[in-house]
């Protein structure tokens, strides 16, 4: 049987950084479901499908090929996307294409397939609601949206991605709305998931409270 620690929440909250860290420190596979939706939508927009094109997106879907990697590689159909997932383009699009309910359907059943057998950590955000609700450990990891701006923005600098401020935020704040107003698996917190917030918390802080929470459970 395997473990399984659900880490949800909204965009810019930590949730890859600390994903990753906690799972290297304890041992667990880490995934993150994000980029799943993210290969969807970039390969939308390669083919320029769009959201209302139901038929194609189904054939698209059916050859459709994830890898990801333990070094933090994703392939999509065989090629490397790693940083094309993370550009602006798809930043806008992936929520109108994660709202419809066959995208939806089919990588609920890619992330439960991927964690098979597994002990690990998974982060998006309907882990612990919809994906496995009843996941061993469920945390909620939130940050004010003006601290998640800064942080983008200093991810994207590292990454050699230019952005400005304003625009993240105002991205950030959209993609929020979306994906918590949707009908389908919308963003919530669990009812039996831990709140953590990271505003005022620094990567270690939050690990390390993070672990508390898990070792507890285990
Ligand atoms: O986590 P990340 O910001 O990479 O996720 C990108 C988008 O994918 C989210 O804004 C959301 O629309 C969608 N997503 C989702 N369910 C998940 C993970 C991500 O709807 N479990």
């Amino acid at each position: 049987m395997s473990f399984i620690v659900a880490i949800d929440g909204p965009a810019g909250a930590g949730k890859g950084t600390i994903t990753k860290l906690v799972g290297e420190k304890l041992g667990l596979v880490n995934i993150d479901t994000g980029a799943t939706f993210r290969c969807v939508a970039l390969n939308m927009l390669q083919e320029k499908i769009d959201v209302k094109e139901e038929n194609r997106i189904e054939e698209m879907l059916n050859r459709l090929h994830i890898d990801m990697y333990p070094n933090g590689k994703i392939y999509l159909n065989g090629k490397d996307v790693t940083k094309k997932i993370r550009e602006k383009d798809v930043n806008d699009f992936v929520s109108p294409v994660a709202v419809l309910p066959i995208v939806r359907n089919k990588l609920l059943e890619v992330q439960r397939k991927i964690a098979e057998g597994k002990d690990v950590i998974m982060e998006g955000r309907d882990i612990g609601t919809v994906v496995f609700p009843n996941a061993d450990v469920k945390i909620y990891l939130d940050a004010a949206a003006e601290e998640r701006a800064r942080r983008r923005v200093l991810q994207n600098q590292e990454k050699g991605i230019k952005s400005s401020y304003e625009e993240v935020l105002k991205g950030i704040k959209d993609r929020d709305k979306r994906d918590s107003t949707r009908e389908i698996a919308p963003l919530k917190k669990a009812e039996d998931a831990i709140y953590v917030d990271s505003t005022n918390l620094s990567v270690e802080e939050v690990v390390e409270k993070i672990i508390g929470i898990i070792k507890e459970k285990k």
